[in-house]
């Protein structure tokens, strides 16, 4: 076999809480994480289109003490659990345990992965030499996910689902122009694979 370098792909980094599962807040029982409805679905056209869909995922439960960071882990192999139930998965799973004002001092870092910083995304290109970071977007319910993405040089799709709709009355985080307002994942995807076969038609 010669190694051929392979095939780049479009990626489509995605938020996990308020994004693919019902936002609740911080997730203590596993069994209260649980999909948004037409996710799994969601990540399994990515899945058949060969775009990337990589987990990209703020966690500060662990900085506040609030849980050990073994239950992150916990909670993201819920995710991957159900998600396989659907026949979808994720092409890989990156978050930021880090809060500067947390309280356990291993986490308390200022780094440079929490988002809307661009770590998990440079972590992600560097470990999958095959997405290709000029057809990048982000999913996410949060002016951070929207700033991740126009700070990775990407398009930002907010779903309304989560803390959508109050970072769009401007009641949560900060305003920002989202390149597509999404009712929710199902749609976000919608219009990611639309945007990529209009953009492929162009050259
Ligand atoms: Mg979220
Ligand atoms: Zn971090």
């Amino acid at each position: 076999m010669t190694s051929a370098k392979p095939q780049s792909r479009p990626v489509v980094f995605l938020d996990r809480d308020g994004t693919l599962n019902v936002e609740a807040g911080y997730i203590h029982q596993l069994e209260r994480l649980v999909l948004i409805p037409g996710a799994a679905e969601a990540v399994s056209r990515l899945n058949q289109a060969n775009v990337a869909a990589v987990l990209v995922t703020n966690q500060s439960g662990a900085a506040r003490g609030y849980y050990p960071e073994s239950h992150i882990l916990d909670l993201n192999n819920r995710l991957v659990e159900l998600l396989k139930k659907e026949g979808a998965y994720l092409d890989a799973l990156y978050y930021c345990p880090h809060l500067p004002d947390g309280i356990v001092e291993e986490f308390t870092s200022t780094c440079q992965c929490r988002k809307p910083e661009i770590g998990l995304v440079e972590r992600a290109c560097a470990d999958d030499q095959s997405l290709d970071s000029n057809r990048a977007y982000v999913v996410g319910d949060k002016s951070t996910d929207v700033e991740l993405a126009h700070n990775i040089g990407g398009k930002g799709v907010l779903v309304r689902t989560g803390y959508g709709d109050q970072v769009l009355e401007g009641t949560y985080q900060w305003p920002v122009k989202p390149d597509y307002i999404a009712e929710e994942i199902t749609e976000a995807i919608d219009w990611i694979l639309t945007d990529l076969k209009i953009e492929t038609k162009a050259f």
